[in-house]
């Protein structure tokens, strides 16, 4: 299976799903009244993941593309529900980033929770890490980490260029 990648800024296309993909996928996320929880492979981040065509989606956009024939790649799909293994899609919303942080804020959530496709963080975040990590002290990365919500790796692998390569600061 391809792996994911924590930082991507840009969605992949979705793929046209042959019956059996989409028999599949919604056996993975069985309906009920209220949230359709995805009961197959996670994210690290939380959201429901699967794998089609050799190329690692998340669940939630892939219910969103099965009920709307379309997934736009540009734009976040949102849980109006904050159950990230929702895959109910009258709880998906599509919106921009900027919808995403303010939505987290009215929910008096931090602004973790950016979902540029299996994305974390977003440019905006990605920028005042960078710039951080410009005047480096002990315990900075950890430090990062904690404020942005992410894993250790993920501030170092921003820190050393090896993710968010195109964010220049
Ligand atoms: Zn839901």
């Amino acid at each position: 299976m391809a792996t994911i990648l924590e930082a991507v800024p840009k969605c992949l296309p979705m793929p046209e799903l042959i019956e059996r993909q989409s028999r599949n996928f919604r056996a993975r996320a069985p309906k009920s009244d209220g949230c359709w929880e995805w009961t197959g492979n996670l994210s690290t981040t939380g959201y429901g993941r699967v794998s089609l065509g050799g190329q690692v989606f998340l669940a939630h956009r892939v219910a969103y593309f099965l009920a709307n024939g379309e997934c736009p790649t540009d734009l976040l799909i949102r849980h109006t529900c904050h159950n990230r293994r929702c895959c109910n899609p009258s709880h998906l919303i599509s919106g921009s980033s900027a919808d995403n942080s303010q939505d987290m804020v009215d929910h008096g959530r931090s602004i973790r929770g950016e979902q540029n496709c299996i994305s974390v963080l977003t440019e905006e975040f990605v920028t005042a890490i960078k710039i951080a990590c410009k005047t480096p002290f002990p315990g900075q990365i950890k430090l990062l980490a904690k404020k942005y919500k992410v894993h250790v790796n993920t501030i170092q692998t921003i820190k050393a260029g090896r993710s968010w390569a195109h964010v220049r600061v």
